[in-house]
């Protein structure tokens, strides 16, 4: 799967040339073979597929590039590249802007998971400090004992 957050350069050269006289083309999902992996909602740089783990993804016809990511990103092949027709060219500002949003979203998913994670280090760290404090205490505890059933061998028998 391509890079999931393409450099502004990466995303200008995918972005369609208002100049070109054949509109981009577009992909389509084949909803008999989609599996509702996400991979291709991942994959696309402009957020242009809508769906749900284990359901069926769709492609937004107004805002797909036509940058083909998504076609070798899906693992079971069910993503055709089709001419556009009659359907809506994307607005290259339009994609620009959706492709600052979704970097702008990963970025945050990426603290939040870097935040869960330092959450967890800590809970385990403290976990294993307090598990450390009960076995220094249980030593000292076992010490004691020993040095007074060192002092008084009578009582190693209570
Ligand atoms: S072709 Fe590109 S823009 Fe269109 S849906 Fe696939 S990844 Fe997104
Ligand atoms: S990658 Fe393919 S199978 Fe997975 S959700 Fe997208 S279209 Fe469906």
């Amino acid at each position: 799967m391509k890079s999931l957050l393409l450099s502004s350069e990466e995303l200008e050269a995918l972005l369609p040339d208002g100049r070109d006289s054949v509109p981009p083309p577009l992909a389509q999902v084949d909803e008999d073979w989609c599996i509702g992996c996400v991979r291709c909602i991942k994959a696309c740089p402009v957020d242009a597929i809508v769906g749900a783990p284990r359901q069926m993804h769709v492609v937004l016809k107004g805002e797909c590039i036509g940058c083909e990511h998504c076609v070798s990103a899906c693992p079971v092949d069910c993503i055709e590249m089709l001419p556009r027709g009659g359907s809506q060219v994307p607005v290259v500002d339009g994609a620009r802007q959706r492709y600052r949003a979704r970097k702008q979203r990963l970025r945050r998913e990426q603290e939040a998971r870097r935040a869960r994670r330092g959450r967890v280090e800590r809970d385990t760290s403290s976990v294993a400090a307090r598990q450390a404090a009960v076995a220094a205490a249980l030593d000292r505890v076992r010490g004691r004992r020993q040095s007074r059933l060192g002092l008084f061998p009578g009582d190693s028998d209570s």
